[in-house]
């Protein structure tokens, strides 16, 4: 098979130049099937920064302010082991999954995809109509026809920009500040508006015109297919035994018997090429462009139903099961990343369960070493910082010493309430009869309570004169 395809991507042309992808609209049992899961994901994207459970947002990452929440969890900067073991997970979970099914990802799941293919490619056929009609289009000069609808089409993906660039913006800094700042007007907010703007102009971008080179150029995802596919991966492929036979693809001629010429079912009529958003010919085999968005699968489907030839000549499979017939299996790579997948989605959970719902952190002020007093009383100075990760407010909070026997003394009031969802620090000083100490570095336990309960204890250093080792 001639390989030279490798050697350039397929939406560049030989001069170096962008060549227009113009897909044929797609249609059939996957790409209805498709829309349905699309309308499920875009509702739940749309929808997760207004959800809220026991008063958190659904979702948010809020990455200014180093607050986040998933699935209705709050987590701070002090869970941020939690945050990265979720992301290993997620990596490995998606590495998992290519290596046994490919870039089932990239056409279902990935918003790139959906947003493209499923909102702004339909608007697309909706106004400037299919393949053909675009194209003459695109040929045609500027008349009124032409400035017509690309004002229009212009018009409503910026529109949908804006909104998803708002969508963005509740996961980033919150939905109710983002409603809160909507109602007050984008003049008073300023500061929260152009950078709006400018997220607006970058999905533009993206929809309107940089499109399916997001995953051809930009995404790194699609460049590790190289090293996770095999030839038991399950992907979008076509089954070139059967579609070349043994003479060879060709095009079909009426009451002409194929199989006694030996030739294959393809009936060469780029169907599949034309259909295909990444503008490439699948029967090259696996290639880094091709997002497995199935629109080959279905339109070669058609075909073959023309043909009165059984479907599936694209069709998910893995290059093993297109060679050997073998069915799929789970291989030992598999069973790799699964054990490792399991291992830490057991951490993770074995984390969540440990996790205190208020942190603590006393930490003696740098630079300061030990105050001597009346009657032999060593004092340390410390700053306290204590972050209450619930919805509701911890009031009458107070610091205790559990180690040894002295004093805590705040800087300001004795008792002080720590609001929901707010970190408050402050200055303390503690104060040991030398006599108490075992060195000049002793180990303080510190209990924090809130009236006469224990809400968490932590543990400081404590500096005292070397005399009294
Ligand atoms: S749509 Fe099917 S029959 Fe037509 S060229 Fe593609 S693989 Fe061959
Ligand atoms: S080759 Fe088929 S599955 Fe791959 S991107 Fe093109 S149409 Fe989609």
């Amino acid at each position: 098979m001639e390989e030279n395809f490798r050697d350039s991507i397929g939406t560049i042309t030989e001069e170096g130049k962008r060549a227009w992808v113009f897909p044929k609209k797609p249609s059939g049992r996957f790409y209805d099937y498709r829309k349905y899961v699309s309308y499920a994901l875009l509702a739940f994207l749309v929808a997760a920064p207004f959800i809220k459970i026991n008063g958190h947002q659904f979702l948010m990452f809020n990455v200014v302010e180093r607050r986040f929440n998933i699935f209705g969890l709050p987590f701070w900067p002090q869970d941020f082991h939690l945050v990265v073991v979720s992301m290993i997970i997620g990596v490995v979970f998606i590495a998992l999954f290519t290596v046994a099914y490919g870039r089932i990802f990239c056409g279902w799941m990935c918003p790139q995809t959906i947003f493209l293919e499923m909102v702004f490619r339909r608007i697309e056929y909706w106004i400037d109509g299919d393949r053909g009609a675009q194209m003459r289009l695109d040929k045609s000069p500027w008349n009124g026809k032409k400035i017509r609808k690309r004002v229009l089409k212009w018009t409503i993906f910026f529109i949908i920009s804006f909104l998803i660039a708002n969508v963005f913006l509740a996961y980033l800094i919150g939905s109710d500040r983002l409603i809160q700042y909507i109602t007050e007007g984008p003049t008073a907010h300023l500061g929260t508006m152009v950078p709006l703007l400018i997220f607006t102009a970058v999905f533009y971008f993206i929809f309107a015109w940089f499109r399916e080179q997001v995953c051809i150029i930009a995404c790194p995802y699609g460049r590790l297919q190289g090293v996770l596919l095999d030839d038991k991966s399950i992907v979008v492929a076509y089954d070139h035994k059967r579609g070349e036979g043994e003479n060879g693809r060709k095009k079909f001629r009426k009451n002409e018997d194929r199989d006694a010429l030996g030739h294959g079912d393809c009936i060469d009529c780029f169907q599949c090429v034309n259909v295909c958003p990444t503008g490439i010919d699948i029967r090259n085999g696996t290639q880094l462009e091709c997002v497995n968005c199935t629109a080959c699968i279905d339109e070669c489907d058609h075909i073959m139903d023309s043909i009165n030839k059984p479907k599936g000549l694209i069709r998910y499979a893995s290059e093993d099961e297109i060679l050997n017939k073998n069915k799929f299996k789970f291989t030992a790579r598999m069973k790799g990343y699964t054990a490792v997948l399991a291992v830490l989605i057991g951490i993770l959970i074995g984390m969540l369960f440990l996790r205190n719902e208020v942190e603590a952190n006393i930490l003696r002020l740098p630079g300061q070493l030990y105050e001597r007093k009346e009657n032999n009383i060593i004092s340390n100075v410390y700053t306290y910082k204590l972050v209450n990760k619930t919805t509701k407010d911890i009031e009458n909070v107070s610091f205790k010493l559990m180690s040894h026997r002295g004093t805590i003394k705040m800087v300001s009031q004795d008792t002080f309430k720590v609001p929901a969802e707010e970190l408050t620090e402050g200055t303390l000083f503690v104060e040991i009869n030398a006599s108490e100490l075992t060195g000049d570095k002793d180990k303080l336990k510190i209990a924090v309570y809130s009236g006469d309960e224990v809400i968490e204890t932590t543990t400081t250093q404590f500096l005292g004169p070397r005399s009294y080792n």
